[in-house]
């Protein structure tokens, strides 16, 4: 299948923390597809505001006005539990509200249509979904069903479930889930060829929003991409450096007022948005200054911001990005002096010191910036799509991706210990099994807990789930042995197989609601909720237009009116506008059959007058 034919193609949705992207192949190349705003880019943003939900810039626009209703870095809260530090952290400066639901699942709440209304981080990724499965739709004029997601190549099983339910209840069918480093390769391979030797090293170098990634991976002649390792940290990005210049902001509210910010969500939203702009500002200027009025209390808020104190307050963040560099070359077995091309993904490194640290490190290399650091993700999922989509274009049956995982998976043993089955940078798909034995004589289960991570103590790691086996014939300790199988598909996802070897019965690890995972009852729902939702925005949409269609009307007539000799002015036109003005102001909540109805009616009293 491929564009020429009457099958849609898959599309490629690079699902960022700040912002979306989607791509497509088309006319034998890759196409990013602008949204309705003619921006290459969506904000990753949804907001409830009265009875419209707007999702992307609209959302965004809305941010300062609305913070308690906006909701932005969702990625951040997917796949982790409530009582993360990490989750705990950010909800100290967010302007919205997260709640504990049940089995320690972060839930946002916001108010909608006069209602509190509670969603997870799935549902609100999954919005953004939709939005960039619709923006593809105008474009390519067809519904389009399956998509390439990526997510950052140090997501762990649950963060890489999550976005797959996300893909689901927004309606699509996710072919495949990649790492975003991954992808920004894959696009970087498909117009860089490898040089003569037929192979060249990559540093991919991916500091985002709110996630940071480095990938190291060979280019080989012919298009096989081969992951040798990743590193990262799945909270560290753009976002970071706003809240640590919103601290800044804070500190300076009380030094000069004596004021506290930190319960004024509104204060805050406003502040962060200004941040960010400030930030971005000093990339390119050595200056700036942020200004606020009717802050907090009637405080006008003012303050000069140089990049010098920029960079002061974000340090340690950035030194923590050269390490994590180091680590992943550690890891890869391989010298900075063979990394051949340097490649900058994401819209934090357009920060100057980040681009100033990295190139000394690699001893003034120069940093490849020739691919757009906020598509080449989109663009590679894009490939990967029509790939498996089953596009013939050369360069798409050429590639070959051969991915790694992230993070060590194992079990935890005697001790609380955790005993590795698949070491992390393994290249998958993979299955690894490794024999254990009963612990304790005559034991006649066992429980299996499955956690995924680099630390000696099984609890310093990531829980992914746990289940039991049965019916282990009694016998003295270690003396039955079992086989734990680990298996991870191309998407990254791991499925865990406890076999008693002695007698042959198995289990099987379904990640089950109590560990993160949505049941299948609950996704139904979120799906239909989804759906709910949409029409609902499609009704909303109907009723603005009606509206606006009124008011057309009645601006027409106005016009008509004006421009009419005084002694010719019709009384009763004049007083039917008003009367439809006041209908309108009192009727908000009019159905689009009423609007309409009223709209007639004028035109019908205009055609007797005029
Ligand atoms: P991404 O996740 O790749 O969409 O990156 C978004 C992050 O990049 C946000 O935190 C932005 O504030 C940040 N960003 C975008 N442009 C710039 C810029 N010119 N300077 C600094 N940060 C930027």
């Amino acid at each position: 299948m491929d564009d020429r034919g009457n099958n849609t193609p898959a599309i490629g949705i690079d699902l960022r923390t700040t912002y979306s992207c989607v791509a497509v192949w088309k006319h034998d190349r890759i196409q990013i597809i602008p949204n309705d705003q003619g921006n290459r880019i969506t904000p990753s943003c949804v907001a409830f505001v009265d009875a419209e939900r707007l999702i992307g810039d609209g959302a965004m626009n809305k941010a300062a006005m609305n913070p308690a209703n906006t909701i932005f870095d969702a990625k951040r809260l997917i796949g982790r539990r409530f009582s993360d530090s990490k989750v705990q952290d950010d909800i100290k400066l967010w302007p919205f509200r997260v709640i504990a639901g049940p089995v320690d699942t972060p839930k946002i709440v916001v108010s909608f249509k006069g209602e509190e209304k509670e969603f997870l981080a799935e549902e609100i990724s999954s919005m953004i979904l939709g939005k960039m499965k619709e923006t593809a739709e105008t474009y390519l004029g067809k519904p389009v069903k399956d998509a390439v997601i990526t997510v950052p190549a140090y997501f762990n099983d649950s963060q890489r479930q999550a976005t797959k339910d996300a893909g689901a209840i927004a309606g699509l069918n996710v072919v495949r889930i990649i790492n975003e480093p991954t992808a920004a390769a894959i696009a970087y391979g498909l117009d860089n060829k490898t040089d003569i030797n037929g192979k060249i090293n990559v540093l991919i170098f991916d500091l985002g929003g709110g996630t940071f990634d480095v990938s190291i991976l060979t280019i080989a002649e012919g298009g096989t991409i081969e992951v040798k390792a990743v590193a990262g940290d799945t909270h560290l990005g753009g976002e970071d450096f706003d809240n640590r210049m919103v601290d800044h902001c804070g500190r300076e509210v009380k030094r000069r007022w004596n004021k506290d910010l930190s319960e004024n969500k509104r204060a805050l939203g406003r502040l962060r948005f200004a941040c960010e702009k400030a930030k971005r500002i000093l990339s390119c200027s050595t200056q700036t200054s942020i200004e606020l009025d009717g802050l907090h209390e009637a405080i006008d808020f003012s303050m000069k911001f140089s990049r010098a104190k920029f960079e002061e307050l974000n340090m340690s963040f950035f030194s923590k990005c050269i390490e994590i560099v180091e680590a992943c070359l550690r890891d890869a077995k391989m010298e900075k002096s063979c990394v051949n091309e340097v490649i900058l993904v994401g819209g934090s490194t357009r920060i100057p010191k980040v681009q100033c640290m990295l190139q000394e490190f690699f001893e003034r290399k120069e940093l490849c910036k020739s691919m757009n650091p906020d598509e080449a993700v989109a663009y590679g999922a894009a490939v990967m799509a029509a790939k498996l989509s089953g596009n013939n274009h050369k360069s798409c049956q050429d590639l070959l991706l051969l991915d790694v995982t992230p993070l060590s998976l194992g079990v935890e043993v005697k001790g609380d210990i955790l005993s590795v089955v698949i070491p992390r940078n393994t290249p998958i798909p993979t299955k690894k099994s490794k024999n254990f034995c009963t612990s304790e004589d005559n034991q006649f289960l066992t429980t299996i807990m499955v956690y995924q991570g680099e630390r000696t103590r099984s609890k310093d790691n990531h829980l992914l789930g746990e289940f039991t086996i049965s019916g282990i014939p009694l016998a003295p300790k270690g003396v039955t042995k079992f086989m734990d199988t680990f298996e991870i598909d191309a998407n990254g996802i791991l499925t865990v197989t406890s076999e008693i070897i002695s007698t042959g019965k198995t289990e099987k690890l379904t990640i089950t609601n109590e560990n993160g995972r949505l049941s299948k009852e609950q996704m139904e729902k979120m799906v239909k909720d989804a759906e709910k939702y949409k029409q609902e925005d499609i009704e909303y949409k109907k009723k603005a237009d009606a509206l606006n269609a009124l008011e057309d009307c009645i601006y027409n007539m106005k016009y008509k009116i004006k421009n009419m000799t005084r002694g010719k002015r019709s009384r009763k036109m004049e007083d039917a506008i008003a009367d439809t003005t006041k209908w309108i102001e009192h009727n908000q909540a009019a159905s689009v059959d009423e609007v309409q109805r009223m709209k007639e009616h004028l035109e019908s009293l205009c055609m007797d007058e005029f």
